[in-house]
This record gives C-alpha cells, sequence and structure tokens, in this order.
C-alpha cells in the first residue's frame, strides 16, 4: 500500500485526468480477478468480486482518486513531480488503501473462500475536488448503481489532528451541502446627479445583504447548522453615475435537506421582492452543489460496533460533531445506505513550519500519513466479513 500510495503521490492528477492513477488501479484490479469497468465518468474505475451460487448482499466501496492544483512544499523524497499539481487531501492515500483491500478480499477468496454469495464493488472515482457535481456525479448520471447495485457503501476519510488508528464515526447528517446563488439586480442607470430618472439597482442589492441574515435568524430552527454568506458584491464603475446592475453572489451550507430548501426558497422570496420594492428585477442563478452527507444508522452501527470489536473503544469515536465540509460521497449516500467515516492522519506535516499543528487538508506542505492504511484497510477487510456474515445468519 505504500509502495502505491507514493507512486500516486508522485504522479498526481487532476479531475477526471487520473489516467495513469486508474490504469494502475484497473491493472491491479485485473491481476487479482477482479471483473474490470473502466472509463465510467471518463477515468472512474469499478472492480467486481462475486461469488456464492445465490445472488446474495451487494456491497459497494468507494475511493477518490483525484489530486489538486497547488505546488506541494513537502520537501519529501516522494514529492509530487508534477509542477503545480499535488496530492493535498489524501486520496493518493485512499486509493491505496481500498487496493489492499482488494487485494486482501481477493486472496481470501481464493483460498479460504468467502462467506454465503455476494458481489464486493470497488469505486475508484474521479473528481472529488471539482465541486459543481464531480465525479460522483457524474459516474451516477453514467449509470453507476444500475449497472452495479448496491445494498449498502462505505467510504471514508483521512483526517489531520485525529490520531493514527483511531475512527471516527456519526451517524445521520455529516457533512453539510454547499450551493451557490447569483443576484443580478437589474434596474436603469443614469447620471447620479439625476436619480429620478434611473431606478438604482444598488438599493435592493443593499436591501438583500442585510435582509439574508433574517432568514438564517428567523426561518431556521437555531439548533441546526446554516450558513448565508455574501463573498461578493459588485456595482458600478464611478462616483457619478449610477450603475444598470447590481451583482451579489453567495455561499450556502446547511446540515439538513428541509433547512436547505428554506434557505432556497428564502434567498428567491427576499431577493425578487427587494427588487420590486425599488422598482428593479431581479435575475436569480442558483446553483445545488454537493447535498447533505447522510450516514445510515443500521450501517453506522455495524461499522461502529466492528470497529470497537478490532480496536477497542478508546480507538472508535461514534458521535463526532459534523463538518461543514462537504464531500460528493453524498451523491452515492442518498442512493444506497451506508456510511462514510474518517480515520486519523495524526500530526504529520508542517515540516517546514514547526509549531503550526497537524498539517490541514488542501495544505502545501501536507501529506497523507502512510501509518494509518494498516488501521483502516484491516477495519475494512473486517466489516466487508461482518457485512456478508449478516447475510448468511439464519
Ligand atoms: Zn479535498
Ligand atoms: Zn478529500
Amino acid at each position: 500500500m505504500k509502495g502505491w500510495r507514493r507512486q500516486i503521490h508522485q504522479h498526481p492528477e487532476l479531475g477526471f485526468e487520473e489516467f495513469s492513477t486508474s490504469q494502475l488501479v484497473a491493472e491491479r484490479l485485473q491481476e487479482w480477478g477482479y471483473e474490470i469497468h473502466t472509463g465510467i465518468a471518463v477515468t472512474g474505475v469499478v472492480g467486481v468480486l462475486r461469488w456464492g451460487d445465490q445472488p446474495g448482499l451487494r456491497l459497494g466501496l468507494r475511493a477518490d482518486m483525484d489530486a489538486l492544483p497547488i505546488q506541494e512544499a513537502t520537501g519529501l523524497p516522494w514529492a509530487s513531480q508534477v509542477a503545480g499539481k499535488m496530492h493535498a487531501c489524501g486520496h493518493d492515500g485512499h486509493t491505496a488503501i481500498l487496493l489492499g483491500v482488494a487485494e486482501t478480499m481477493a486472496r481470501r477468496h481464493r483460498e479460504q473462500g468467502l462467506p454465503g454469495s455476494g458481489t464486493l464493488t470497488l469505486i475508484f472515482q474521479p473528481a472529488e475536488e471539482l465541486g459543481g457535481g464531480g465525479g460522483a456525479q457524474r459516474m451516477l448520471e453514467e449509470g453507476l448503481f444500475q449497472r452495479f447495485p448496491c445494498d449498502a457503501l462505505f467510504a471514508l476519510h483521512n483526517f489531520p489532528g485525529v490520531p493514527v488508528g483511531k475512527l471516527c464515526f456519526r451517524e445521520g447528517a455529516f457533512m453539510a451541502s454547499s450551493d451557490t446563488a447569483k443576484l443580478t439586480f437589474v434596474g436603469k442607470g443614469g447620471h447620479g446627479a439625476l436619480p429620478q430618472l434611473s431606478r438604482d439597482p444598488t438599493l435592493p442589492a443593499a436591501a438583500t445583504v442585510l435582509a439574508l441574515q433574517s432568514i438564517v435568524g428567523r426561518n431556521v430552527d437555531p439548533s441546526l447548522v446554516s450558513v448565508i454568506s455574501v463573498g461578493r458584491m459588485q456595482a458600478g464603475t464611478s462616483a457619478n453615475v449610477i450603475p444598470n446592475t447590481a451583482e451579489l453572489e453567495l455561499t450556502i451550507r446547511t446540515l439538513d435537506p428541509e433547512v436547505r430548501n428554506t434557505l432556497e426558497r428564502r434567498i428567491r422570496t427576499l431577493a425578487q421582492s427587494q427588487a420590486e420594492a425599488f422598482d428593479c428585477q431581479c435575475d436569480i442563478d442558483y446553483q445545488r452543489g454537493y447535498p447533505v452527507l447522510i450516514n445510515d444508522p443500521a450501517m453506522t452501527q455495524l461499522a461502529v460496533d466492528t470497529a470497537r470489536a478490532v480496536f477497542g473503544d478508546d480507538h472508535v469515536e461514534a458521535s463526532t460533531a459534523p463538518l461543514t465540509g462537504s464531500e460528493d460521497c453524498a451523491y452515492f449516500l442518498e442512493q444506497v445506505p451506508g456510511c462514510y467515516f474518517l480515520v486519523g492522519n495524526g500530526d504529520n506535516g508542517h515540516e517546514a513550519g514547526a509549531r503550526l499543528g497537524p498539517c490541514s487538508l488542501h495544505n502545501p506542505h501536507y501529506d497523507f500519513n502512510d501509518d494509518c492504511m494498516e488501521a483502516a484497510s484491516t477495519f475494512l477487510v473486517k466489516l466487508i466479513s461482518r457485512y456478508f456474515e449478516q447475510s448468511v445468519q439464519p
């Protein structure tokens, strides 16, 4: 796993360009006897292992493969050999862990047989970092679960600052949805000295900036997380000119799918009514990004129980606080019950800047910690066994 991880790390590839990474994955899987499907969402790879004479349960495991447009600054011997690209989110490690699991499962299948009947589907997806849909959504559009039906799905992400060997879980909403909106207020420009001849779009834009916070404060249950931030406001070019248009761009996050709908509905209503109040119009371009990531209670319980049995209570956090980051595995978990969990990445990194603490993801000094691969792969192999053992119980 360490060898594959460092090989992938040296040759990072951005979303939908993971050609050499997916080739490495496909070649290994084929060598171990998996049925291989390539070119799903351009560079996605699916490996399938079937056993037994009954249909049995069908379990999916997912890893992401893409890197980021960051110039690596670790100076490590296995640092990126590609200028301006780097595995700064540890997807090199996620891919290597799933390959390790694949190799172990194939060997067990060959040497001792697997319990009952079943199908193990390994999903190596491209372009998690791209946003705006990402590789997971594209794989779904290309019929991923019609071609490879799954009854359950598990996936992981490394987490800096959590000790190596520790696993973190949470049932229900675990990561936030991430939406954006562009509001364009359209009025009628004119001379700044003759406002009566114009319809000034800066007024509804300014009023909307203030009114938006009333949505978080007045329309959403205070115990639920919701964030609306205006990241850009732009109007005009000169002090004595009333502009034709004024623009706002927002980012909108929440951990509840119903709150997500409320936020969109209220943002649209407020923007339109403010525009109307000031005799302007408002064009709204509302873009839904990654959905709320929701872990299935039963699958999370299975994962927590398995982790406790393998590593002991001290190494398992069963109700981790939710994160405001987002993750496109949420699309998969909308369709298949499952559990996305975190694996401790320890305190490594920030070699060049002492005492900065554990190196955060997407930092040029970050490196995936190879020491966490043993715990992660051991856990996944055990989880697979436990999942399929359920199906052979009377
Ligand atoms: Zn990332
Ligand atoms: Zn990531």
